[in-house]
């Protein structure tokens, strides 16, 4: 552990986009911060583009302790996360969105065009757009103002172009879904396209959505905020984990920390704490600390998108060279159908998208044995659509621990719990057969859907409100009660519309920690 001191004015626990990007405001202000990561610093050589070392055999960054995931009929299921320094924009797809202006009123309200105050935002799209710009600038987003037909008003165009040459399959769903009257557009990336930065630009290969990007062309945190931070001066210290938050009163004082090889700990003092260790994360660590209690709603309204995809077969190899397959975004189902109907919900359905195929290997080890080798084996033949719903946030659907259950450091089990709504599954169905008919109008058979399990889109959980008996944290982001404890990540969203969370995650904690400062 490359500590120098033990007394900080800003201690920030986590280094994903809320984390980051409160560490960039506060540094840029000259204040002196301590970054704490879990994870561990990426490492950019082949492994980077190779599915088996990253995910299949020993996953180079699979962190120290599962979570505990209640699946239906009460099976407990282990899953486990990646942890790296910039949280999950490492692995992530890039794809970065601003929320629609109308999903800041809330989320929809089953069975009635309107949105749920309750989840509503307490600000409104234009207090947060100044920093939507500012996240697009400093993560370098490529895209092309105007052409998503959803897409809140901006001042500005994006400072870079997408890679305008669409791969065969992005080509073939974008002429699909012109020739059915749809608005196809070029998804906004947080992707070098044009050699910027110093840096490669990006070859456009088939192995970046849940791969590292070995020429560092992906602009993820680690590479556009973090080693930046580091050169001029923040403390980043990885493979380190915040065990607990020492309160005293309404003051956070100082945070644990241990070393997660040597299990060597620490304490550390901060005039400011700011936890921003993502929607799982942020919760588990102030309900270790004691904070909440039986009425309080740290680590309620855990959402994460009604998230899937179409598979369609085509009679041919349908990414011949190997290339970058998540380019077309499609929004004409955003705001749901003119007429709804049993079947299609009224209200919100959300964003389809272009999306690489699986891997090979991980496709065969999540495939029962005897069918490992056909499903291999088909992954080339497969164009995928992804369809994302919006999740409304309950209540019930939580992340809470079980002191029955401790890993290598004594710490209790991280449980979660999470139900979907009918209305959410119906909307995400409803995409589902959209999707499919842009496949079969691109030769394709939609030969099935799959829904996805994981929590990479997970929100909610330290909801952000006005008032203190329906909210965790402030508008600022202060957790109510508290003078100087911060949450500055995807667990503050009210909701979360029905779009790719991170630029939005980055903006919000880009405001906040303006505010703090
Ligand atoms: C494969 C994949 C693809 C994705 N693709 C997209 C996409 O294309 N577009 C998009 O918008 N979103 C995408 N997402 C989702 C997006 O990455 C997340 O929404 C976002 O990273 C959340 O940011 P965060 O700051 O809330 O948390 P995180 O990114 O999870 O960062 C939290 C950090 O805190 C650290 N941490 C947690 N607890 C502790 C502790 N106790 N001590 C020390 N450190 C701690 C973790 O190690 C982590 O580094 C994807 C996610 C995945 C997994
Ligand atoms: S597509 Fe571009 S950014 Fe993504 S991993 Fe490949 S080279 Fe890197």
């Amino acid at each position: 552990m490359e500590l120098k001191k033990k007394n900080y004015e800003y201690i920030i626990i986590g280094s994903g986009f809320g984390g980051a990007m409160a560490a960039y405001t506060l540094a840029q202000a000259g204040k002196e911060v301590l970054i704490i990561d879990r994870g561990k610093w990426v490492v950019r050589d082949d492994s980077c583009w190779d599915e088996v070392r990253l995910h299949v055999k020993n996953p180079m960054y699979r962190g120290e302790t599962p979570l505990y995931v209640d699946q239906k009929r009460g099976q407990i299921e282990e899953m486990w996360t990646d942890d790296t320094v910039g949280g999950m924009s490492t692995l992530y797809g890039a794809v970065s969105f601003r929320l629609r202006e109308q999903d800041f009123l809330g989320a929809p309200v089953p069975g009635a065009a309107v949105r749920d105050e309750h989840s509503a935002w307490p600000y409104k799209y234009e207090e947060l757009a100044p920093y939507y710009d500012k996240a697009e600038k400093l993560l370098g987003i490529a895209g092309i103002a105007g052409a998503d037909i959803t897409e809140p008003p901006r001042k500005t165009d994006y400072l870079h172009a997408p890679e305008k040459k669409l791969s065969t399959p992005s080509a073939k769903i974008w002429q699909a879904s012109e020739k059915l009257g749809l608005h196809p557009f070029y998804l906004p990336m947080a992707i070098n396209f044009s050699g910027k930065y110093g840096k490669e630009k990006c070859i456009s290969c088939s192995t970046c959505d849940h791969y590292l990007c070995k020429i560092e062309a992906k602009n993820d945190l680690s590479v556009m905020i973090l080693s930046e931070l580091k050169k001029k001066g923040a403390t980043v210290i990885d493979n380190t984990r915040a065990l607990r938050i020492n309160v005293n009163g309404s003051k956070a004082e100082s945070v644990d920390i241990i070393d997660q090889d040597s299990c060597q700990s620490v304490t550390v003092k901060g005039k400011k704490i700011i936890v921003a260790g993502g929607a799982l994360h942020s919760p588990y660590l102030l309900l270790c600390s004691g904070l909440g209690g039986d009425d309080s709603l740290i680590g309620r309204y855990l959402y994460r998108h009604a998230n899937g995809s179409v598979i369609g077969l085509f009679p041919y190899k349908t990414n011949p060279e190997k290339k970058l397959q998540k380019q077309a975004g499609i929004a004409d189902y955003y705001y749901g159908a003119v007429f709804p109907s049993k079947e299609q919900p009224i209200g919100v359905w959300g964003m389809i998208q272009d999306v690489s195929s699986i891997g090979k290997e991980v496709v065969k080890q999540n495939t029962p044995a005897g069918l490992k080798s056909i499903a291999g084996f088909l992954t080339d033949y497969f164009i995928n659509l992804q369809c994302m719903a919006e999740d409304i946030p309950q209540y019930n659907n939580r992340v809470f621990i079980n002191n029955a259950k401790r890993d290598k450091f004594g710490m209790p089990g991280l449980m979660v719990y999470h139900r979907y709504l009918d209305r959410d599954l119906k909307a995400r169905k409803a995409l589902y057969k959209k999707a499919r008919r842009i496949i079969l109008k691109a030769g394709g058979l939609p030969v099935f859907s799959m829904a996805f399990n994981t929590y990479s889109h997970a929100m909610g959980t330290c909801k952000m409100g006005v008032d203190k008996n329906n909210s965790v944290v402030d508008p600022e982001c202060k957790v109510w009660g508290m003078d100087n404890l911060y949450v500055m990540d995807a667990s503050v969203m009210p909701s979360g519309g029905s779009v790719n969370p991170s630029l939005t995650i980055a903006a919000l904690s880009l405001k906040a920690s303006a505010q703090l400062v």
